[in-house]
């Protein structure tokens, strides 16, 4: 293969070198996704520093799934930081970091390494955020790093037909932040953001927890009350789990049993908000393409579109077909790769930099 006319010669040898990768930042997960490979990394967004520095422990390896096992348990001189929690990059050079580390691992070594890269980004960020992803990739190592927004990934990895002309709704409910879109024509008609997610709902189990059975717990046990038992619509056969905590009012460790209709009734509110923002896109949609929704329906992903019976939720909201996208998870991962394939299609149209 000879080099591409618009490459010098040194960027083609670098390009043989790389592999280029599209990667979904996201407030809970950072997906990285390799054209022909798939999901190659799927980590928590979750960097462990000693307190008060930018100082990655364990030689700047203390980054994904090992971070997150320290969050909520960490001794004092350590601090697990999620850069990105409420949507937009809080810590520039923590997020930096962290995407040299995936980066790194992709690659699995250090040199030579100059991928083109393809980075999701929320679609209301500003231009200065948008600048700051763009610094940190390329510090980080990338040699061009393209942004896609992020409800543009997500409909492309959810293989809906954003080129043609029909209205299409995408909602990513994500842990920090939900995303509602409608897409035509490869451009948003619509995008909102709000910061009511995944992370809400284990606030609501939590306060639940503390004001209706005054027990204490953490948000990763209301996390984990809200994959093993949660809803927003009542379930077939509705279940209960044993929750340890403390107890509020003696200090003391205990445990009690807690059933999924509770579980709903403490998610109803983040769940009410959730849905009610699909309702204001519908209602700030133009007529015309308002009514291609009604045969196109709305598409959810994003980790929250897995809470049981959420679907049913926005359809009883919306009056509109509601179906969940294929491995809602990496869906707009998936969707950054197959952007990085059709680069000559998209280019033109999206959100895209180079140096
Ligand atoms: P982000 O794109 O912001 O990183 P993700 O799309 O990875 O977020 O989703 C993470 C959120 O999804 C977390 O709040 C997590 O608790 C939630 N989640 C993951 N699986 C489930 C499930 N089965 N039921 C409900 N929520 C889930
Ligand atoms: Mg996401």
């Amino acid at each position: 293969m000879s080099p591409a006319p618009f490459l010098r010669p040194i960027e083609w040898l670098i390009g043989r070198f790389s592999i280029d990768m599209g990667i979904d930042l996201g407030t809970a997960n950072t997906l990285v996704c390799v054209p022909g490979q798939g999901i190659v990394i799927c980590e928590p967004s979750v960097v462990a520093v000693r307190r008060g520095t930018n100082e990655v422990l364990l030689d700047g390896q203390a980054v994904g799934t090992q971070a997150k096992e320290m969050l909520g348990r960490t001794p004092g001189s350590i601090e697990a930081i999620r850069p990105l929690r409420n949507g937009v990059i809080a810590d520039f050079e923590i997020t930096e970091k962290m995407l040299r580390y995936f980066i790194r691992k992709v690659h699995k070594r250090s040199y030579l390494v100059k991928p083109r890269i393809v980075v999701s980004v929320p679609s209301r960020i500003s231009p200065v955020e948008r600048r700051a992803v763009i610094n940190s990739a390329e510090r980080a190592g990338a040699r061009r790093v393209f942004l896609v927004e992020e409800p543009i990934a997500a409909g492309i990895g959810a293989g809906l037909p954003i080129a043609e002309p029909v209205a299409n709704m995408i909602v990513d409910i994500g842990g920090g932040t939900t995303e509602v879109a409608v897409i035509s024509l490869f451009g948003l008609v619509y995008a909102d953001s709000k910061p009511v997610a995944g992370d809400e709902m284990d606030r609501a189990i939590v306060d639940y927890m503390r004001r209706e059975r005054n027990l204490m717990i953490g948000e990763p046990t209301a996390e984990r009350i809200k994959l093993a038992i949660g809803s927003a619509a009542p379930l077939r056969q509705e279940m209960e789990m044993n929750v340890p905590g403390r107890d509020s009012v003696t200090g003391l460790p205990r445990q009690t049993v807690l059933r999924s209709e509770e579980v709903r009734q403490a998610l109803a509110e983040p769940v009410r908000q959730i849905t009610e923002s699909a309702c204001r896109a519908l209602e700030c949609t133009p007529p015309e393409l308002a009514a291609d929704l009604v045969r196109t329906g709305v598409v959810l992903c994003g980790g929250g579109s897995l809470l049981r019976g959420i679907d049913q939720a926005f359809a009883d909201v919306l009056q509109l077909p509601v179906r969940i996208a294929d491995d809602p998870l990496t869906c707009v991962a998936r969707g950054t790769a197959e952007f990085l394939n059709q680069l000559h299609l998209y280019s033109g149209v999206l959100a895209s930099e180079d140096d």
